[in-house]
C-alpha cells in the first residue's frame, strides 16, 4: 500500500494522498500551501495556509486532525480559505469541536468567492474562481504580479528609464504571471469560465472517471470530468504541467497510469504529471 506521494510539476512539489470520492489532501511547500483536508497528514500541520474546494467529507474531513495536531505543535490559528457560503457553518461546526475537545480549534477563516484576490506573500497572490459542483464549491489560482517594461520604452538605456521613472513617467505594464491552480471536483465547464486555467504554468485537475466503466453522462451528473471530455479538448491545454488525480478507485493505480498513457495525445502526456501511486493500491 502506497502512503504519501511526492510529485515534480516544473518548480513544484505537489505531495499527498487523493482518491476521489474517499480523501483528497495535498500540499505546495513552495507556496506554503495545502489544498483540502480530506484525510490528515502530519507532516502538512506546518503548513500555515490551507485552502479548502467545497465541504464534501473527502475534502474536509481530515481538518480537526490538522487542527488539533496544530495545537500540540503550539502553532498560531491557521488561514483557511473557503468558499463563503461554508464559513459559518464551519465556524459553527468548529466551535461545536472546541466544546467536546476543550481546546480552540477555531481558524482564521477566509471566505471567498469568484474573482476574490488575497495577498500571501509580498510577491504571490491567491484568485479564487467558482467550479461547479452540487455543492459551494471554489478552485484558487496563484499568480505574481510583475511591472513590464512597455515595448515602446524596451530600446532606452537604463539610466534613462531611471530618469523618466523618477519624473513619473509611465513605463511599465503590470502583467500576471499565472503560477500554479487548483480545481477540483467540477465540470469540465470550468476551463470555459475560467478560460486563464489553461495558461497557467501548472494546473492541478481532477480527472475522477477514465474509461467506460463511468459513463460520461453519470461523470456529469455527479459533477465530474471525465477522461472522454478532457480529450475532446486536449489541444487546449497550454499548461506546462498538467497534474491529475482525484482518480476513482474503481482503478487501480497502475490502470490509472496505463490508461492516461494509452488515450492521452502523446503532446499532452509529456506535460502530463500522474497523481496515483505506479503500482500496488490506493492508499
Ligand atoms: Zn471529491
Ligand atoms: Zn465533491
Amino acid at each position: 500500500m502506497a502512503g504519501v506521494l511526492e510529485v515534480k510539476a516544473g518548480k513544484y512539489t505537489v505531495r499527498g494522498i487523493s482518491v476521489g470520492g474517499v480523501y483528497t489532501s495535498l500540499q505546495v511547500p513552495e507556496l506554503d500551501a495545502v489544498f483540502d483536508a480530506g484525510i490528515t497528514l502530519r507532516s502538512f500541520a506546518g503548513t500555515d495556509n490551507v485552502f479548502l474546494s467545497h465541504g464534501h467529507a473527502d475534502h474536509i474531513g481530515g481538518l480537526i486532525g490538522l487542527l488539533g495536531i496544530r495545537g500540540m505543535m503550539s502553532k498560531p490559528k491557521p488561514r483557511v480559505f473557503m468558499p463563503r457560503e461554508v464559513q459559518g457553518h464551519l465556524d459553527q461546526a468548529l466551535d461545536h469541536m472546541t466544546k467536546i475537545q476543550r481546546y480552540d480549534l477555531s481558524v482564521d477563516g477566509v471566505g471567498v468567492v469568484d474573482g476574490d484576490d488575497h495577498a500571501l506573500k509580498a510577491d504571490l497572490r491567491v484568485r479564487a474562481f467558482k467550479t461547479h459542483h452540487p455543492v459551494p464549491s471554489v478552485g484558487y489560482q496563484f499568480f505574481r504580479r510583475v511591472n513590464k517594461l512597455k515595448p515602446e520604452f524596451r530600446s532606452l538605456e537604463g539610466s534613462e528609464i531611471g530618469r523618466r521613472r523618477k519624473a513619473g513617467e509611465q513605463l511599465f505594464d503590470q502583467v500576471e504571471h499565472l503560477e500554479l491552480a487548483y480545481a477540483t471536483d467540477t465540470l469540465l465547464r470550468v476551463i470555459d469560465t475560467h478560460p486563464s486555467l489553461l495558461e497557467t504554468r501548472v494546473l492541478i485537475l481532477e480527472c475522477s472517471f477514465l474509461d467506460e466503466r463511468k459513463e460520461l453522462s453519470a461523470s456529469r451528473a455527479g459533477c465530474h470530468i471525465h477522461l472522454d471530455e478532457l480529450l475532446e479538448r486536449a489541444e487546449e491545454f497550454k499548461n506546462e504541467h498538467l497534474v491529475l488525480m482525484h482518480f476513482s478507485q474503481i482503478y487501480k493505480p497502475e490502470e490509472v497510469h496505463a490508461i492516461l498513457e494509452r488515450r492521452l495525445p502523446k503532446h499532452l502526456w509529456e506535460r502530463t504529471v500522474v497523481f496515483a501511486p505506479r503500482r500496488g493500491s490506493f492508499f
